[in-house]
């Protein structure tokens, strides 16, 4: 069987799904991420998953953190992994595996997943955002991941955001999108307005059981965020928005209000959709850039190559011959 793995490294569990040629998760396996001990247990975990599970080709890595798409090294990483930051990931990974290794990063791979096989199959252009405790955002072109210049586009957290004022985002300023629309951003607000020290899991279960203040955060935050995708949509022009995580879920009828109400009508069509791959998203998305880089790697072989089937720079446009000079 001609199967991609694909790993997705958090700072809580490895997974690792093999996922076919259509997408479909064919087998997982999990461990908790060793976060705590450091890049090389964690590498260590996940080179145990990839033994464990096979495949062939390419494996394909979406890791928390600014990953730098043409080197595979982690520009930036937040606490949830100590030390990540400057661990050289493809390189390190494909010395203990022996495969070559593809790393992006996951919210990244997430889109390109849920563009290639989950709520926007079919859709080459799609903007993913997934609400957890923070916020993260990817953005998928043509079928591929839009990385920007260093790694950061479709990253859409430290928009200027309504509501958002009083709120610290994760980056310690105030007036961003996360500090509203995040669980971190809706624990603060439901703080502020009643005093109560709670989780955002825990304000989105009180709004379910009728507490007023809790609904009136998830509404705000909600209204920010549609607000925003509205304008995202306008400037990016995506066929599809996937909202993805567990508190975009609880967000998902305040946001998509808000952005029905603020689209635009040559935007009518430009619906949103809940993520459909779950769990399994960003390994399957890390599954799919092996599978494309390992086509964007054709031009460097020495053999003729015919001019009908040469690789477009699609995927990884860093390390393709298209790239200006
Ligand atoms: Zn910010």
């Amino acid at each position: 069987m001609n199967a991609t793995l694909g790993i997705d490294i958090g700072g809580t569990k490895t997974l690792a799904a093999l996922v076919g040629p259509d997408g479909a998760v064919l087998d997982q396996a999990r461990a908790d991420t060793p976060a705590a001990r450091g890049p090389d247990a964690v590498l260590r975990t996940a080179a145990d998953l990839a033994r464990r599970l096979g495949g062939t080709g390419p494996v394909g890595v979406g890791a928390a953190g600014v990953i730098d798409p043409a080197t595979g090294v982690v520009r930036y990483a937040t606490d949830s992994l100590p030390g990540w930051a400057g661990t050289p990931v493809a390189e390190a990974l494909a010395r203990r595996i022996g495969r070559p290794v593809v790393v992006d990063n996951d919210v990244n791979a997430a889109a390109l997943g849920e563009s290639w096989a989950g709520a926007a199959r079919g859709h080459a252009h799609v903007l993913l955002v997934a609400v957890g405790t923070g916020l993260g955002g990817g953005l998928v072109r043509g079928g591929a991941v839009d990385h920007g210049a260093r790694g950061g586009a479709g990253e859409m957290a430290h928009l200027p955001a309504p509501d958002a004022d009083k709120l610290t985002c994760g980056c310690g300023r105030t007036g961003h999108l996360e500090g509203v629309a995040s669980g971190t951003g809706l624990a603060r607000a439901y703080r502020l307005r009643t005093g109560a020290d709670v989780t955002g899991r825990e304000v989105a279960a009180r709004c379910v059981a009728g507490d007023a203040a809790a609904a009136e955060v998830l509404a705000t935050a909600g209204h920010a965020l549609g607000r925003t995708l509205a304008g995202l949509v306008a400037l990016l022009d995506p066929q599809t928005v996937v909202l993805a995580g567990g508190a975009g879920s609880a967000l998902l009828p305040h946001t998509r209000s808000a952005y029905a109400a603020e689209r635009l009508p040559v935007h009518a069509d430009v619906t949103l959709v809940p993520a459909a791959l779950g769990a399994a998203a960003v390994a399957v998305g890390a599954a799919r850039a092996a599978m494309t880089r390992r086509a964007t790697r054709l031009p460097a072989d020495p053999g003729p190559v015919d001019p009908s089937s040469r690789p477009r720079s699609v995927t990884f446009p860093h390390t393709t011959e298209t790239e200006p000079q």
